[in-house]
Parts: structure tokens; C-alpha cells; sequence
């Protein structure tokens, strides 16, 4: 099945055709309709979502409360399955970074990261982005594809396998999931949106709406389409409280300015039937970029009438990028600006170091269309021969 044709699956049951719907990926009213056009009843789709989701079940001989002459046509013309745990790795802090095959050569990364009240899951969207934020190590390996709807709750379903969740009263590890791994979520709206709703769907892993989260760096007509399809919390990956740096530090800003974004990320919060709402702002501090206190007086101002609360990320270096880790002095004097102004505050503690899982630093292993990847290794190369009129050219494999 191509990555099209899995991104919309046809609800339809053709036995002459050997090619077998995934029911990974398919929102409950997909698969509503899916068991309509094989003369079934609706409600099965809410018993197959909780076998699948619930229950960790992928063998459709399992499902005990379906006949068995239905798990037959199934098994003739449906399958499930999740993309497959590379590797996984365990921090000396408790977060878990996956590693998961993804098909064509490429691997994302998922990482799950446990606090005392919580455990939040950071899931991927995309092989790789398209967007080259300056910070992002995502954003220096290129971009190769959308992922499907199966392999984006395929990250959830994997990591909650991992806990042993995914049994009768099993521990309910995953308690928030974001979609701030690699990739732009709202440049893979439908696929995205679909998995966001099976997170939230009792029937799977009945997590609360404000316990879902998209990030988005500023995607303005599909944030404008958004709340038609989710009420989700938001997160704005802001990172600079003015237009001129944030076109250097995100260069989507250049064609979705701020004002534009934070107008629309306010419509999309007005939206919500929870006024109590606020919309997240991530503004990752960099040393000597955007960590200065009058960055923090213009971020307080341009924040003033808008229902956020702004949480501060230490960036983290990686390599293919110069930016320093901005010191402990400057962030919490930038925090200090903001609360002083009334606003809420928080800083992010970095987890996962040791494993190469904190925020940023997600590179997983792309097979790049873009080419962008060789462009940074050739910068790369070149500012280390920087005295040399050659620029060397060595491709990342
Ligand atoms: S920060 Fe997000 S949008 Fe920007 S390059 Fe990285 S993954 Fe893409």
C-alpha cells in the first residue's frame, strides 16, 4: 500500500484484492464505515478499537466477543500492525527514547518521558521537516515523508506495549501525549488529527483533551482549520518575540508572521468550549540569541492580551549547530522578566541527555528528498576548512 493510499484508506472490502486495510491508523468513524460496507454493524468498530488499543490485540482470532465467521472475513481482508521498535533506550532519569522503523532505509524517534504526576509521550509526525528551524536537529536531516496515521498512534500503541499497558488493568503509564518529536504536524493535518482523536478516544486510550497536545511552528491556514477537527491544547513553537529573529531561528515566519499566527492561534482557542484554555508557548533560550532581558520585556508585551502560559527550554546542542546552551543566570533573569509581568512561567527541566532524548534533538535517520542534509554537512565541512577555497563535500549515509 502506497503511503497515499494508507494515509486515506478506502473503507471498502474488495475480496479480490489482496491488498489488506491496516486498522492501526483508522479513527473510529473510518472504521465505522469500513465494517458498514462489509454489511456489519457499526458498533464494531468501537469493540476492534478497544482489542487494538486497549488491549495490545493484532490477531484478529483473539477477539473473542466477534464471531468467528466475522474475525475470518477480516483476517481475509484486514490486518493490523504497528511500526516495529528498532531499539530502545532507557535513561538514567527514567525516559525512554524508541527508535522505530518506518520503511524506505528511514527510522523515527519516539521518547517517553515519566514525572512524578505524569507521563508524557513525545511522538513524531513526519520523517524528518521540511521547515529547517536553526535550532532543530530534525530540521538539519531533511525531510523525506508524512507518516500514516498507523505509524503515528503505531509510536503510542508501541510505547504503551513497552510498559505492559496494554492489557486488562494495566498500568496507565502514558497519561499526556505531545506532538513535538520530528516533523510539522499541521503539514500532515488529516493523518495527525485522526491519530490526535484515537488518543482521546475512550474506546483507545481515553486521555483527556488537555492532555493532548500539537505543536505547530506556525502552519496559519491549516491552525485556521484545526478546531473543525480536534480541541486538543496548543502549543506555538515561538522561540523569538519579534519577527526579525524569529525568521532567522524559524524560517516558516517569513511567510506566517507572528501577528498572523498569534491572531489564529487565538481564534483557535476562542474556539474551544473550555475557556479556561491557554495556549502553550515554547520559547527555546539560546545563549547570546534570544536570551537578552529586553527579549524578554518584547515577549511580554507582544504576549499581553493573549491567554498563554510561556514555558522556557534550554536549547541543546547538537552537532551541525553552533548555538550554545543559554546559562542558568540568563534563563531564570528571563523567567523573572515574565512573571514579573504577570505571566505564567515555567522552565523545562532537560531530560534524557544521556540518551540524546531532550527537546531539539531528535534526528532519527532519514533518507533525505531534500537534499538539505548534504547542504549542512557541506556547511559543516566547510566551516571547519574555513581557511580553504574548497569547500570538501561529504554526504551523510
Ligand atoms: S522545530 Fe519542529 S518545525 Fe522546526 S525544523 Fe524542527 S521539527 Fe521541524
Amino acid at each position: 500500500m502506497s503511503p497515499e493510499q494508507e494515509k486515506n484508506p478506502t473503507p471498502t472490502v474488495n475480496t479480490t484484492d489482496v491488498t489488506k486495510v491496516n486498522l492501526m491508523g483508522m479513527s473510529q468513524e473510518k472504521l465505522e464505515d469500513f465494517f458498514v460496507s462489509m454489511g456489519e454493524k457499526k458498533f464494531r468498530a468501537a469493540q476492534v478499537l478497544k482489542w487494538i488499543h486497549q488491549l495490545g490485540v493484532t490477531d484478529f482470532s483473539e477477539m473473542s466477543n466477534i464471531s468467528k465467521a466475522l474475525r475470518t472475513k477480516l483476517a481475509d481482508v484486514a490486518e493490523i500492525y504497528a511500526p516495529e521498535v528498532i531499539k530502545q533506550w532507557d535513561s538514567s532519569d527514567g525516559t525512554r527514547k524508541f527508535l522505530i522503523r518506518v520503511g524506505g532505509g528511514n527510522a523515527i524517534e519516539a521518547v517517553y518521558i515519566p514525572e512524578s504526576d505524569r507521563g508524557t509521550l513525545c511522538v513524531s509526525s513526519q520523517v524528518g521537516c521540511s521547515l529547517d528551524c536553526s535550532f532543530c536537529a530534525t530540521g538539519k536531516q531533511g525531510f523525506n515523508r508524512d507518516l500514516t496515521a498507523a505509524e503515528i498512534i503505531g509510536q503510542v500503541w508501541q510505547a504503551a506495549k513497552s510498559f505492559g499497558q496494554l492489557q486488562e488493568n494495566g498500568p496507565r503509564k502514558i497519561t499526556n501525549v505531545v506532538m513535538m518529536g520530528m516533523g510539522e504536524p499541521l503539514l500532515n493535518f488529516d493523518n495527525v488529527v485522526d491519530s490526535m482523536n484515537l488518543m482521546m478516544n475512550d474506546h483507545c486510550y481515553g486521555l483527556s483533551k488537555r492532555r493532548v497536545t500539537l505543536s505547530t511552528s506556525g502552519v496559519v491556514p491549516a491552525l485556521d482549520r484545526l478546531g473543525q477537527y480536534t480541541d486538543a491544547c496548543l502549543a506555538i513553537s515561538l522561540h523569538a518575540p519579534n519577527d526579525a529573529l524569529r525568521n532567522e531561528l524559524v524560517p516558516i515566519n517569513k511567510k506566517y508572521p507572528i501577528a498572523e499566527l498569534l491572531a489564529s492561534a487565538k481564534r483557535y482557542i476562542e474556539g474551544l468550549p473550555d475557556v479556561r484554555r491557554k495556549i502553550t508557548i515554547e520559547y527555546t533560550l539560546i545563549d547570546q540569541v534570544n536570551d537578552r532581558p529586553e527579549h524578554a520585556h518584547e515577549l511580554a508585551e507582544l504576549l499581553k492580551d493573549v491567554p498563554v502560559k510561556i514555558n522556557l527550554i534550554p536549547f541543546n546542542p547538537f552537532n551541525l549547530s553552533n548555538y550554545k546552551r543559554v546559562s542558568n543566570n540568563a534563563m531564570h533573569r528571563f523567567q523573572k522578566i515574565l512573571i514579573d509581568a504577570g505571566h505564567i512561567c515555567t522552565i523545562r527541566t532537560t531530560r534524557g541527555d544521556d540518551i540524546d532524548a531532550a527537546c531539539g534533538q531528535l534526528a532519527g535517520q532519514v533518507n533525505d528528498r531534500t537534499k538539505r542534509s548534504q547542504r549542512y554537512k557541506i556547511d559543516t565541512v566547510a566551516l571547519m576548512n574555513s581557511d580553504s577555497d574548497v569547500i570538501p563535500v561529504k554526504m551523510i549515509q
